[in-house]
């Protein structure tokens, strides 16, 4: 089973709900915990695995061989990315526009383009006890997150429980986060712009087909504007954390929630078994 944990904006307690309830879990089940948050891979604060296994992850970009190339055009015509131009008599490609899908090579007609590796970040791996963490970190300044990503569910083992961190937003590296999880969780807070955002978020899993359901952080900080979306939208409100200085703290000293307020250890059980009991009714977001 493949949990996916995510929001519409960065700071709304996603890591918090991820780690807790990969920790809550894997007293009992083997767990795999992925950091897809490659940009800010922070679930480790709480987790506290030794990582021990590291991978470098490249992708794929165009080296013209200008003695074979006739200057026909046609790479920078493939390419979606303007990544690859002809400009007279030279073959311009900008590496850092590349995604590395290869069309340019497949379809050069003069078999001009061979392909070189360009780092992009590292995936790492370690774990304690039943629990795997696999955390991608990309590289300084880098834009395209989603290879660095899909390296990282690389490393899926469909036998185990999954929970994904995925990075906040909306956007390509979300989707390739939360694409093929069984079931995703909305982790929101109860303010306009948690709203905005869930709305937002919401829409993705729609078109992703897939279900979820709102976990709700600092209950009392805002309104009830969230609640209401939720019920008209039929979307389940699966947990309510409150607005508590002491969460915060144990966060910020890198205390995981069940181990510094032990109940939240069975809420996170039963919001296991809320999600299985949903993913097993079949239900989706319309
Ligand atoms: S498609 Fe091949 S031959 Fe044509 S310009 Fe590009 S590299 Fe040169
Ligand atoms: S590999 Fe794809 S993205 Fe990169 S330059 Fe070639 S066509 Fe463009």
């Amino acid at each position: 089973m493949i949990i996916s944990v995510a929001s519409g904006k960065g700071g709304t307690g996603k890591t918090l709900v991820a780690t807790s309830l990969a920790l809550s879990l894997s007293d009992d089940y083997k767990l795999q915990l992925l950091d897809c948050d490659v940009e800010e891979p922070n679930a480790n604060i709480l987790v506290h695995v030794a990582i021990n296994k590291s991978q470098l992850v490249y992708i794929p970009i165009p080296k013209v061989d200008e003695a074979k190339c006739t200057y026909c055009g046609k790479c920078g015509e493939v390419c979606a990315y303007n990544a690859i131009a002809v400009v007279k008599e030279k073959v311009l490609v900008f590496p850092e526009l590349c995604h590395g899908c290869g069309a340019c090579s497949y379809l050069c007609p003069e078999s001009a383009i061979s392909e070189e590796g360009r780092e992009m970040g590292v995936v790492e791996r370690g774990d304690s006890g039943n629990l795997e963490l696999i955390q991608g970190k990309i590289n300084v300044g880098e834009a395209m997150a989603p290879p660095v990503i899909r390296e990282v569910k690389k490393y899926i083992d469909p036998a185990n429980i999954v929970i994904i961190d995925v990075p906040p937003g909306t956007s390509c590296p979300v989707v390739e986060a939360v694409k093929g999880s069984d079931f995703c969780l909305l982790v929101t807070e109860p303010t306009p712009f948690g709203l905005n955002d869930l709305a937002l978020a919401v829409e993705v899993v729609k078109k992703l087909g897939i279900p979820c359901g709102v976990v709700i952080n600092r209950v009392g900080v805002g309104n009830q504007e969230v609640e209401q979306y939720c019920h008209r939208e039929k979307i389940p409100i699966l947990l309510r954390i409150p607005l508590d200085r002491n969460i915060g703290m144990l966060y910020s000293q890198g205390i995981p929630l069940i181990e510094g307020v032990p109940r939240w250890r069975e809420e996170f059980l039963r919001l296991f078994q809320d999600i299985k009991d949903i993913i097993a009714a079949g239900w989706a977001a319309k």
